[in-house]
């Protein structure tokens, strides 16, 4: 029997007769159902979405799905000499997937920034010889579909190859980076997930509890990230929808946190406002 799928997340919850009765992960403050209510799907082995693979950089791919599926993260797969560490994989098994990574040396382990983004992992480590699946431990009630290959981790952890995984919390108590240290010309960069996000304005990334739901992030909270990004080198970041800071990222997120965290506390104010705090 197949693994049910949410629609609206594209995680996967365990084989059984009936689907469970709610998503946990979209009936949440931080995702959303739409008012028609839950609704499942049995992942599909033979569904046939395009992929599009793009080298984002060496050693880095970027895995896209047409049509996309559930919240419609890309994938990134991080090439190191100690195998392939596959980064939030969509809620999808499909041949055009499975026969990619089949030719480009398979999956050594699989790691997620958050759990909104872990989409089929457990059936890929499955297809792959049950390779560990990264899940933070402070996250651990969110696992939709528990097997052993789920691997918790507090923390920091290695994964493979110098790559390390970093936990930031914020957006989930758990919400991590994955630190490539070789990546960006050997000035490091990170993948961040929904941890940092990127926006529109080139130059800035913010930071939230929800997304979907606009609902922002405690002055602690910001500063707990950028507390927990300080030990690390980097200079580049990839978020999880396309979005890429180049160069200058550690300055990017030290002064979007700032202004961030000065509109949230009333420290900046607009200079039209007549009501503004002196
Ligand atoms: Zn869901
Ligand atoms: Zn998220």
């Amino acid at each position: 029997m197949r693994p049910w799928m949410c629609v609206f997340c594209a995680n996967e919850f365990p084989p059984g007769e009936t689907p469970p009765a709610v998503c946990p992960i979209c009936d949440d403050d931080r995702q959303w159902l739409p008012v028609s209510g839950p609704s499942w799907t049995r992942l599909d082995e033979t569904a046939d979405n395009v992929l599009t693979a793009r080298e984002l950089e060496p050693g880095l791919i970027a895995l896209s799905l047409h049509p996309s599926v559930g919240i419609g993260q890309r994938g990134l797969l991080v090439t190191t000499s100690e195998g392939n560490i596959l980064w939030e994989p969509p809620g999808f098994v499909g041949p055009s997937l499975v026969d990619w990574l089949d030719a480009h040396g398979g999956v050594a382990a699989i790691a997620s920034s958050h759990p909104h983004l872990v989409g089929a992992s457990v059936s890929l480590s499955h297809r792959y010889g049950r390779v560990p699946v990264f899940y933070n431990d402070s996250d651990r009630r969110w696992v939709t579909r528990p097997d052993p290959v789920v691997h918790f981790w507090s923390d920091t952890t290695d994964v493979l190859g110098g790559v390390r995984l970093v936990q930031c919390g914020g957006h989930f108590p758990g919400s991590a980076v994955l630190h490539l240290p070789a990546a960006a010309d050997g000035r490091g960069a990170l993948l961040t997930g929904d941890t940092v996000k990127g926006v529109m304005q080139p130059g800035m990334v913010t930071f939230m509890r929800s997304y979907p739901n606009m609902i922002p992030l405690s002055p602690r909270l910001v500063c707990q990230i950028v507390d927990r990004l300080g030990d690390l080198r980097f200079d580049r970041l990839y978020d999880a929808f396309g979005v890429v800071v180049r160069e200058g990222a550690r300055e990017v997120v030290e002064s979007s946190a700032e202004r961030y965290i000065g509109w949230v506390t009333d420290e900046i104010v607009d200079p039209d406002d007549p009501h503004a705090p002196s």
